[in-house]
């Protein structure tokens, strides 16, 4: 048998890997679930409630700035999404149409996204 030459094996600790950690208890918790579609009766009533309320106005629709801003707003919201091709907000289930009736609010669960405007004033979680 040969003997093997050659540079001693020296033992370095600073080299050494560290185990592994267990894991641990965060305070944080995960996002929200976005909220669940309303239904088709909801959808129903929700519409059937906003056409009251622009009636009731005297059917006044929004200006093309307040309806980009609203659009860019929907767009850049967790609740928009794109239903068949069309926008669509989860919270309300509406299409789109509500964006031009000056008389409608955002639902969003937080408060109002949109702009207010002489009918819609104040932030509302309806
Ligand atoms: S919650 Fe408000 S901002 Fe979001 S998609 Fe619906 S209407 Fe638009």
């Amino acid at each position: 048998m040969r003997a093997i030459v050659g540079t001693p094996i020296v033992h370095r600790p600073d080299l050494d890997i560290p185990p592994p950690r267990p894991p641990q208890a965060t305070n944080i918790s995960p996002p929200p679930l976005p909220p669940e579609p309303p239904t088709l009766i909801e959808m129903a009533a929700n519409f059937s409630g906003a056409m009251a309320r622009w009636a009731a106005a005297g059917f006044p629709t929004v200006d093309a700035a307040e309806l980009e801003q609203r659009l860019n707003t929907c767009r850049a919201c967790e609740n928009w999404g794109m239903v068949l091709g069309f926008g669509r907000c989860k919270v309300c289930g509406c299409f789109g149409l509500k964006l031009w009736l000056k008389t409608e609010r955002c639902r969003h669960p937080k408060g109002s996204r949109w702009p207010q405007n002489e009918f819609v004033k104040s932030p509302s979680k309806e």
